[in-house]
């Protein structure tokens, strides 16, 4: 969520055609991520989805680990979810861990 008077670094960037400029940002930090129809973060999630920038937020708010609020239309929950598939090695299986090297007979 971009508040308008946040800093911006001196060259153009996403930032600049945010949707959520001048919205209010409580509906981006709801206090339930739940997005049924009617609740902040469905509203929130609403304006995202006609966001521009929706790809270059959503990807800063996981990199950065945005723990908080509505980013490219993704709830903090959401955004866990999506890190954790793409930052972390996947758990080795139970049925063959420790098989490497086993012979067959
Ligand atoms: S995707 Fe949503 S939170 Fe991100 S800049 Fe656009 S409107 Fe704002």
């Amino acid at each position: 969520m971009i508040r308008s008077g946040d800093e911006h670094p001196a060259t153009p960037d996403w930032r600049d055609q945010a949707a959520c400029v001048g919205e209010d940002p409580e509906i981006f930090f709801p206090l339930s991520d739940v997005a049924v129809p009617g609740t902040e973060a469905s509203l929130a999630r609403a304006i995202c989805r006609r966001c521009a920038v929706l790809g270059a937020c959503r990807a800063w708010a996981i990199e950065h680990g945005e723990d908080d609020g509505i980013w490219g239309a993704t709830t903090a929950a959401q955004r866990r979810v999506i890190r954790r598939a793409t930052t972390e090695p996947a758990p080795a299986s139970g049925r063959y861990r420790g098989q490497a090297g086993a012979s067959r007979t």
